[in-house]
């Protein structure tokens, strides 16, 4: 079975929003073993919908829609469907109570457009929306299941869990499961190295890499006629390549380095506080988009002129002089500073080269020091290291950023609970 994606919107043929619920769909389709034949996307245009409905409902089995299902004149999607049903329209009385007991229940006054909303073309099953009001629709066309929701994300996704990822699993007869572990500090083809055989590409489950933003990640996809045997696969993979790849490995899924730094400093009771000259306050950034950070991370300070390097943190001006501002001695005394000022238990600082202007042959772009100060019972200890960060400057401010926490995840690995 095989199943085709249609992505109704202006906003989307204009290419002022993204068509992200094209790949989330293509992502949960595979898992449930559905090879997605083509992602089609429309206008809010009635013609064109029709068209790419029809179009796509003589290539594949399952066609599943987005967008267009909103109250207002440019959402056609209903229309589209009533129209290659060549029927009716016709009042679907528990949409409509809903979308009344909705306004009902914020004291908003319900139009007319928003009855639109509970119509259905005859002959369509509704699909219950539990995020939003707007249902969806569920309708045979030839020999394809078509399927309607809302374009907003949140609402299609539970939608999509509720309505069709069980039908679709039963029907596939084969579960496809995915995992992705996350590794930094090692290239991509060291990691490729370290992975051996397990990449090979007539293994089943299959493993995979893809690097982003200076991570790479190993994507394993298993795929088995049960859901059972699909899972213990891809947890054998899975075990063998974390076991090759050793303290590399950060994360699965989608969880951020920042949330893993978070949680061990969490555990293990530990505070941080930041020194930042070229990333100017990115590695605070990423800490603080963790929610409850305010419980291990203390605070930072974005040093980028000298002249804040000595008055705000005290890094004295002779040293900048002699050293230079990206240097060795000059990271280290920011961590040192950061750690005594802010009392906590470890400090990162940064300082380096983000370009494209002011690198030399001794300090090229992307040179960039990290220095990781921890308080050792009163005693204050600086880790320096120097890196060589390729990309833009936006790449090289990031991966400094990651690099940093990661070198403090490196640290807290070998540190106790206490
Ligand atoms: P609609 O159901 O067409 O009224 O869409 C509602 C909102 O969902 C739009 O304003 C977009 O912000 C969002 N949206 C619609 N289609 C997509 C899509 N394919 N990918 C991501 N967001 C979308
Ligand atoms: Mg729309």
């Amino acid at each position: 079975m095989q199943a085709i994606i249609i992505s109704v919107g202006d906003e989307l043929t204009l290419g002022q929003t993204v068509d992200t619920n094209s790949a989330w769909l293509s992502a949960r389709l595979a898992e449930l073993g559905t090879m997605t034949r083509a992602h089609l996307t429309v206008p809010d245009d009635q013609a064109a919908i029709v068209r790419a409905v029809r179009q796509a409902s003589e290539l594949a089995e399952w066609v599943v829609i987005t967008g267009g299902l909103g109250p207002t004149k440019d959402d056609l999607t209903r229309q589209a469907l009533a129209e290659v049903q060549g029927g009716p329209m016709v009042m679907h009385a528990p949409s409509l109570a809903k979308i009344e007991q909705f306004f009902k229940d914020r004291g908003r006054v319900m139009t007319e457009s928003n009855r639109v909303q509970s119509l259905a073309p005859a002959g369509a099953m509704v699909l219950d929306n539990p995020q939003g009001t707007a249902p969806g629709l569920r309708l045979a066309v030839g020999r394809a299941q078509v399927f309607s929701m809302p374009g907003v994300p949140l609402e299609m996704k539970a939608m999509f869990e509720q309505h069709l990822a069980p039908l679709i699993a039963a029907q596939a007869g084969r579960t496809i499961l995915t995992r992705k572990i996350n590794t930094l500090g090692i290239g991509e083809s060291m990691v490729g190295e370290a992975l051996g055989d397990l990449m090979r590409r007539d293994r089943n489950p299959v493993v995979g890499t893809t690097v982003s933003s200076g991570i790479v990640s190993v994507r394993i996809r298993s795929d088995f006629p049960t859901r059972v045997q699909a899972q213990a696969e891809l947890d054998r993979t899975a075990s063998a390549v974390k076991d090759k790849l050793g303290t590399a490995v950060f994360s699965e899924g989608d969880v951020s380095l920042a949330v893993v730094v978070g949680e061990l400093l969490q555990a293990r009771h530990r505070t941080v506080a930041t020194a930042e000259s070229c990333t100017a306050g990115l590695v605070a950034a990423m800490l603080t988009e963790v929610p409850l950070s305010s419980a291990w991370f203390l605070g930072g300070w974005v040093v980028y002129a000298n002249r804040m390097k000595t008055e705000a943190l005290g890094v004295p001006s002779e040293l900048i002089a002699r050293e230079g501002a990206v240097s060795e001695q000059v990271v280290r005394r920011m961590a040192a500073e950061a750690l005594q000022r802010s009392a906590g238990d470890y400090a990162l600082a940064l300082t380096g080269v983000a370009g494209p202007g002011g690198g030399s042959p001794e300090k090229p772009v992307g040179t960039v020091w990290i220095g990781l100060g921890k308080n050792m019972a009163g005693q204050v200890h600086v880790a320096a290291e120097r890196f060589l960060l390729f990309g833009d400057r936006a790449m090289v401010r990031e991966r400094a950023a990651k690099t940093a926490l990661n070198m403090l995840r490196l640290e807290l690995l070998k540190t106790d609970d206490r």
